[in-house]
């Protein structure tokens, strides 16, 4: 009968021991969590606007300004992230639902996103340029009256379009992605399109479109790094401090001059 109650006591001092061992293992992850060094940051993209996000084919891996920046911005500051590259207005959709912790997209930094994103510091400056068919005659916006203009949803190109075709009517088509933008100009199916100068600059020059860009670049503002309005905030201080790093470092030029900047 000794015997049994020591027995029982011994089992009863190993399942506390094991209690405490768990409760303590839990407690560390818990510290982990709160401090950051485990999360692995959700972050959303384009899916094709090269050079700043796109499958570089032979990899079979995304690549660009923008995924290179992240991954120099990531690195100096020691987080962990994944990357999906789902499109602009699917990553708007995640960050707004929650479902992505920030996005990074070749994203222009204005006042009505500012309403519903937080944005970073500036990392690149670019504005919107009309792009028509090679050899197309067309000279102004105000020849685009009774014409079908395509646009990219959700982007600054939808917002020129849509603000070109008030005042001098014409119809826009939306497209979710760049290339097939592109394509509806080239074909002729729409007679042009507004994009992001050094984008549609690099289609032209890497992909040898039927396109050219007419007149000049209009609303040039800089590109930032976002999260949901109110949230991941540390994210952001984050991406502030490993830009200046890499500005300072020389990385950030590194960068862009592997894109021809
Ligand atoms: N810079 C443009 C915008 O913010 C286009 C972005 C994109 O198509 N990825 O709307």
């Amino acid at each position: 009968m000794i015997e049994m109650k020591k027995i029982l006591a011994a089992v009863s001092a190993l399942a506390i021991m094991l209690t405490l061992g768990a409760c303590g293992d839990k407690a560390q992850t818990d510290k982990k969590a709160a401090s950051g060094q485990d999360k692995v940051y959700k972050i959303s993209s384009d899916n094709s606007f090269a050079p700043f996000e796109y499958l570089d084919t032979d990899t079979n891996e995304y690549t660009g300004v923008d995924m290179d920046i992240l991954a120099a911005v990531a690195e100096d500051q020691g987080f962990k992230y994944e990357v999906k590259n789902e499109g602009f207005d699917a990553a708007m959709g995640s960050v707004q639902s929650g479902q992505a912790d920030a996005m990074i997209a070749g994203m222009t930094i204005n006042d009505e996103r500012k309403k519903t994103f937080d944005f970073s510091d500036g990392y690149f400056e670019d504005g919107q340029i009309m792009v028509t068919k090679a050899g197309s005659n067309i000279k102004d916006v105000s020849e685009l009256a009774g014409k079908t203009v395509a646009a990219k949803t959700s982007t600054m190109s939808a917002q020129i379009t849509e603000e070109y075709a008030k005042q001098y009517g014409f119809e826009v088509v939306y497209y979710e992605d760049s290339p097939t933008m592109y394509t509806a100009v080239a074909s002729g199916t729409n007679a042009a399109c507004f994009e992001d100068r050094s984008v549609i600059g690099w289609a032209i020059k890497q992909e040898k479109l039927e396109l050219q860009t007419v007149g000049d670049v209009v609303k040039p503002a800089q590109y930032g790094f976002a999260v949901r309005k109110g949230q991941n905030s540390e994210l952001v201080e984050k991406f502030n401090k490993g830009l200046e790093n890499i500005k300072k470092s020389g990385k950030y030029d590194e960068i862009l001059a592997k894109y021809g900047y």
